[in-house]
C-alpha cells in the first residue's frame, strides 16, 4: 500500500501563508510514491486547492453532521465537499478533548463524511492514565466500535492512531507501541478495515518518520507541528516514500 502523508495545520497558516506554504512545498518524491493530504483550516481551503504544484488531496479538520441549520459556526460536509474538500478529518483527539466531542458524535459526523462523499479519516487514541492504566485495548475498541457501523456508504475511508499523550508533546510511540496499537484498531475493524490505510499521529518527525511507516500495519502518517514547514514536511514524504519503497521489495 502506498503511504499515507498527511498534514494536519490545525489553526495555522491562513490563506497567504497557505499559497506560500504550497508555493515552495516540492518533496522529491516520485508522483504516486506517496499519497499527500493536507488538513488546512476551512477559511485556506480554497487557497490550498488553488495553489498545490504536487498531486495532494485536501480536505477539512471538522465537519457538523447536519446538512445546513441554524448552527452558528459550523460547516457541513456537503459545503466542505463542495469547497474542494475531499476528505474529512473526525474525532482528533483536540475536538475530543477540548471540545468535549463524543463517541457518538464521532460516529455522525463518520456518516455525514460518508453520505456526501468525503473519506472520513477518524482520529483514535488513548489518553496517558488510559494506557497506565492497562486500558489501550478497551479504549480503542470502544472507540473503533462507536463508528464502525457509520461507515457502512464510505466507498474509503482511514483511521489515525494517535496516543493522545503524543500530540504536540515531543513524545512518541516506540514502533512496538505503534505496532501493538495499529494491530488492535486492525483487529477492532475487522473486514470492514481491509484495504484502509491505518496512519500513526503523534510527534512524526523527518528522524522517526521512516521507522514508524516500516511497522507492519502502519500505512502512513498523520503529522501537526512538523507538517507546517514545507521543507520539514517535504522530509517527511521523502522518508515515507524510501521506507515504503524499501517495504514494497523486502
Ligand atoms: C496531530 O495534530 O494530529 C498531531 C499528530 O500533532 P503533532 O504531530 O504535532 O504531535
Amino acid at each position: 500500500m502506498v503511504k499515507v502523508v498527511a498534514g494536519n495545520w490545525k489553526m495555522h497558516h491562513g490563506p497567504s501563508a497557505t499559497t506560500r506554504f504550497l508555493s515552495r512545498f516540492r518533496p522529491e518524491v516520485e508522483d504516486g510514491s506517496v499519497r499527500l493530504v493536507f488538513f488546512p483550516p476551512h477559511l485556506s481551503l480554497a487557497a490550498a486547492v488553488a495553489g498545490t504544484r504536487v498531486p495532494a488531496d485536501f480536505g477539512v479538520q471538522n465537519i457538523h453532521w447536519e446538512g445546513s441549520g441554524a448552527l452558528t459556526g459550523e460547516v457541513s460536509a456537503e459545503m466542505a465537499r463542495e469547497a474542494g474538500a475531499t476528505l474529512a478529518l473526525i474525532g482528533h483527539s483536540e475536538r475530543r478533548h477540548i471540545f468535549g466531542e463524543t463517541d457518538a458524535e464521532v460516529g455522525r459526523k463518520v456518516a455525514a463524511a460518508a453520505r456526501a462523499g468525503l473519506v472520513p479519516v477518524v482520529c483514535v487514541g488513548e489518553l496517558l492514565a488510559e494506557r497506565r492504566a492497562g486500558r489501550l485495548d478497551e479504549v480503542l475498541r470502544r472507540q473503533v466500535g462507536a463508528f464502525a457501523e457509520s461507515l457502512a456508504g464510505a466507498a474509503e475511508f482511514m483511521v489515525a492512531y494517535e496516543p493522545v499523550w503524543a500530540i504536540g508533546t515531543g513524545e512518541t510511540a516506540t514502533p512496538g507501541d505503534a505496532a501493538e496499537a495499529h494491530g488492535i484498531v486492525r483487529d477492532a475493524l475487522g473486514t470492514l478495515g481491509r484495504g484502509a490505510p491505518v496512519l500513526y499521529g503523534g510527534s512524526v518527525k523527518p528522524g522517526n518518520a521512516a521507522a514508524l511507516v516500516s511497522v507492519p500495519d502502519v500505512d502512513g502518517v498523520l503529522v501537526g507541528g512538523a507538517s507546517l514547514d514545507p521543507d520539514v514536511f517535504a522530509r517527511i514524504a521523502e522518508a515515507c516514500a524510501s521506507a515504503g519503497r524499501a517495504g514494497a521489495g523486502s
